[in-house]
């Protein structure tokens, strides 16, 4: 007994000297991971202290996210990690291991597809998810074709290329080219790097947790990764016959030698030796991609690469000692308080904590490796009164106040934010609180800064209300002057719900400090919090506040400082609030006073100017202001863009009618937001959500326009790539209106017949009345699995067009035909048998169709064959729904 107690001390010692690490791969197993097996089965990792685990791809999860979700804390990837970088994601590169990205399109010989401009309009395989391939992807939109990207690769794809049933096949040119060679069937490669876009393939990445906390371990899986690498390249036969048996039985040992010989041509190894990184070839791929607007390019290439990412870290990040490491593995989950109505702050919905300290709580949650629990509470009262009987471990954003040091720590103050006066939207603009007395101004009973206030403004009476609600009905009913709030607060609550009846009339020169509050029997939770908040990196704060905050400014003319603030609400760029503060004549004299207000707003000036893209114009659309971010992103100086119109970076090819529309509506509305698609000096082409709103001059006189950009280029680019609806897997809207308008041309040329039948569901609404919205989902997948089930070939498409409304295409049926078809699709819904008791057509659930069948000649446009199918639809449901409508009258075909 006692010797194998001894044992499994030795044992359990044993495995606990060993770090447990996972890697995830970026596909299946097969020689394209051969070093990292290497490293494993010859005990480089274990030399290290490193017990890895390699996994393989599931291809229904983003490998990339894994690792970012720290589901994983190594995987490789291709260059399209610089798209996640690029955006702020937490990706670390380690080590490139392939100097040369095997990612091709392949084409059939017979084909005759031997360029990618000959892809234009082709249907290409592509990844599901934004993983790899960015190269091809690069080159596509770099060449300016379209191919139809069919977003499901999977292991039969290289069959439906040996089929015809796909044009092209994006492929790694160390793999799938061996499927047809194999078969004698010859293929063309296509490949970026001829192209210009010749970058890094396969490469060792990480998350920036590890990179901060176990630099160290790092630097030993590397180091064994690559020992790993250099002896597979040695020992290629033993490493493809330990693949064949351990990993990848199913693939032949023929297919993993011809894997191994141009997987060493990808390292390239007899020209760079193993893992080099060559920052300048960063650099300038980095800048590629930025020309074509691929990415943002202004995260500093210092920030991609682990040993410069790794001294940045050191010079400021503490590390986590062993006895807090201890805490927090036992402590797991942290239960967090919140005031839950405090948006942009905050907010229980629904049960989910949401907004700005909930981006914050996953941020510490990602270094920690902890999770975070909402404990619910009803008002701000009962977050304190949970806090004080240690109901919870932390109020994420909570003021540092000595009355609650009674029950809580608190950390250092990670954000903060001006208090404002709100008030009527009639009320004048006022240069500072302190000019105001004898009225009547709102604060929120119990708030820390309420006796600050007090003592600061004597002149006010103050008058504490009981939720910020209240404060803000208050005067907007005239009963209050004015109601102090954060500026955060006070913009997210004016464009909510008092947008033209509420505004800001000045700043204070108090500001919101905000601490994680922490449960005083754990100080070294508060400790751990402190380092968290010092590991945080100024991008992460930067990408939290731009998600909820973004700011403009206009300077007028007559010295007159007017300030805007635009509260951007997660990805809906919208809105705008605004601080004037006008240097009021009264004010003249107090020169002093006016520096210092100067001065503060200079500060928050030089903020806008280098990070928000914003201009202002006069009524006619001529440019009197620009930011130096707005000059950065359109490559023009303040010089050459001030006294000219916007259409100096118009995209040429924005209809008319789009700008028309814009004027329209700020002319009457006084306000427009939208994406608007630009043309930069040097010819690339960049996309912005834009808000722009008229700016009035102190008489109410409007005096021109200011507009606050966001850039959403690469948001744009995932989109662009993403053709299916979520839901159903529909192909979407955007992808119909891409993709009908090309099938029609093609159809023109055989002048074959095609029919395009828009469906509707009947009484959808009522359906969802009586089962809920949940099941009405599920009812739609189940339409659109019923109707594809139907829709066999490969040209017949099925769009959903949006809500309950889908379209079908297809072709090459004659008019009788077609008629039966879809008689058929509309019995299979029916036949699903969902039951549906407000439907006055059937007891289950139906649909309408409207269908036009013509010949493809004799169709104008896309917009006429819409509408001439939604007539139809209409027809269909006014004749009692479950019915088919077509432009071809019984009887006839
Ligand atoms: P009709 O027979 O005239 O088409 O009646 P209807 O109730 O279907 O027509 P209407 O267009 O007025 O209502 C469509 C409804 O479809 C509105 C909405 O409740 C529901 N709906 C739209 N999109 C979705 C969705 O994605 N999921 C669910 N569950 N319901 C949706
Ligand atoms: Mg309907
Ligand atoms: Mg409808």
């Amino acid at each position: 007994m006692v010797r194998i107690t001894a044992f499994f001390l030795v044992i359990v010692s044993w495995l606990s000297a060993q770090e447990a690490v996972t890697l995830q791969l970026k596909w299946l197993h097969q020689f394209q991971f051969a070093g990292y097996y290497a490293a494993l089965e010859k005990g480089f990792y274990e030399e290290e202290g490193l017990h890895v685990t390699i996994r393989a791809r599931d291809t229904l999860s983003n490998n990339i996210d894994q690792v970012i979700a720290g589901e994983a804390q190594y995987g490789v990837s291709d260059s399209i990690l610089f798209l996640y970088r690029a955006k702020g994601e937490p990706v670390v590169i380690v080590s490139p291991i392939f100097q040369h990205s095997p990612s091709v399109v392949l084409t059939l010989k017979s084909s005759g597809i031997d360029s990618p401009y000959k892809l234009e309009n082709k249907k290409l395989v592509f990844y599901p998810r934004d993983t790899d391939g960015f190269g091809v992807l690069a080159m596509l939109k770099h060449l300016d074709v379209r191919p139809q990207l069919i977003r499901e690769k999977s292991l039969n794809s290289v069959a439906l290329l040996k089929e015809g049933k796909v044009d092209a096949l994006s492929a790694y040119a160390t793999n799938e080219p061996f499927y047809f060679l194999e078969e004698g069937v010859d293929v063309n490669i296509l490949n970026p790097s001829n192209y210009g876009f010749a970058m890094y393939g396969d490469m060792l990445f990480t998350n920036a947790f590890e990179a901060k906390n176990h630099p160290d371990r790092v630097e030993r899986f590397r180091r064994a990764s690559l020992k790993g690498w250099e002896y597979a390249l040695k020992h290629k036969e033993e490493i493809v016959r330990l693949i064949h048996k351990k990993y990848a039985p199913h693939k032949s040992l023929e297919h993993l030698r011809f894997e191994a010989d141009a997987t060493e041509q990808m390292i390239g190894q007899k020209i760079t030796p193993l893992g080099t990184l060559d920052k300048g070839r960063l650099e300038y791929t980095l800048k590629t991609y930025a020309e074509h607007g691929l990415i943002d390019n202004n995260v500093p290439v210092d920030e991609y690469v682990f040993t410069t990412f790794k001294e940045m870290v050191e010079s400021n990040a503490p590390i986590l000692t062993q006895e807090e490491l201890a805490y927090l593995a036992k402590k797991r989950t942290l239960n967090v308080c919140i005031q839950p109505d405090w948006m942009p702050f905050e907010k229980n919905e629904q049960g989910k904590h949401v907004g700005m300290s909930a981006d914050y709580m996953a941020v510490f949650g990602r270094q920690l490796d902890i999770s975070s629990r909402l404990v619910e509470t009803s008002s701000w009262a009962e977050t304190l009164a949970f806090a004080r009987e240690k109901k919870c471990d932390i109020i994420p954003f909570i003021v540092d106040t000595p009355e609650r040091r009674d029950f809580l720590r608190f950390t250092q103050p990670y954000l903060s934010a001006p208090l404002v006066l709100v008030t009527s939207i009639n009320e004048i603009f006022v240069d500072a609180l302190h000019q105001v007395s004898g009225k009547k101004v709102g604060i929120v009973g119990g708030y820390a800064i309420n006796e600050m206030l007090k003592a600061n403004y004597p002149k006010i009476k103050f008058i504490e209300v009981e939720s910020l609600d209240r404060g803000f009905e208050l005067v907007r009913k005239g009963e209050l002057f004015g109601f102090v709030n954060s500026l955060p607060v006070a913009g997210y609550q004016i464009q909510q719900k008092y947008f033209g009846q509420l505004k800001i009339g000045t700043k204070l020169d108090e500001f919101l400090s905000l601490s994680v509050g922490v449960r005083d029997d754990e100080p070294i939770l508060a400790a751990i919090l402190d380092k968290a908040i010092a590991m945080t990196s100024s991008n992460e704060h930067q990408e939290i506040f731009n998600r909820w905050v973004s700011v403009s400014y206009e300077r007028g003319s007559d010295y007159a400082l007017v300030l805007w603030w635009a509260i951007g609400l997660s990805s809906v760029f919208g809105v705008v609030v605004f601080l004037v503060v006008k240097s009021n004549r009264a004010l003249n004299s107090e020169i002093e006073g006016r520096k210092i207000v100067e001065q503060k707003l200079t500060r928050y000036i030089d903020l806008v100017d280098k990070h928000i893209i914003v201009s202002s114009t006069d009524l006619r659309g001529v440019i009197t202001e620009a930011s130096t971010k707005f000059c950065e992103i359109s490559g023009y100086s303040k010089e050459e863009l001030i006294g000219k119109k916007h259409n100096l970076i118009k995209d040429p090819n924005t209809p008319k009618e789009f700008y028309e529309q814009m004027w329209r509506d700020l002319i009457e509305k006084d306000y427009w937001s939208g994406e608007v698609h630009n043309r930069s000096k040097n010819g690339t082409y960049y996309w912005v959500r834009a808000s722009i709103s008229s700016i009035f001059d102190l008489q109410g006189n409007k005096i021109g326009y200011t507009a606050i950009r966001q850039n959403i280029t690469s948001e744009k680019l995932l989109e662009e790539m993403s053709i299916k609806d979520e839901l159903t897997g529909a192909f979407n809207r955007r992808f119909f209106n891409e993709s009908v308008p090309r099938m029609i041309n093609s159809a023109k040329r055989d002048k074959t017949v095609v029919t395009f039948a828009i469906f509707d569901v009947d009484y959808f609404k009522p359906y969802n009345d009586t089962y809920g919205h949940q099941a009405g989902d599920k009812a739609l997948k189940k339409i659109v699995e019923a109707v594809a089930g139907c829709l066999g070939r490969s040209d017949d498409t099925l769009y959903r067009l949006g809500g309950e409304e889908f379209g079908v295409f297809y072709r090459g049926l004659d008019i009788s035909q077609s008629k039966d078809f879809l008689e058929k699709m509309r019995m299979a819904i029916e036949e699903l048998r969902i039951k549906h008791e407000g439907n006055k057509a059937s007891p289950y659930i139906t649909a309408s169709f409207g269908a036009v069948i013509k010949k493809a000649n004799e169709i104008s446009s896309l917009d006429a064959l819409y509408k001439e199918a939604d007539d139809l639809l209409y027809e269909a449901k006014e004749a009692g729904r479950n019915k088919v409508r077509s432009n071809v009258p019984d009887g006839v075909s």
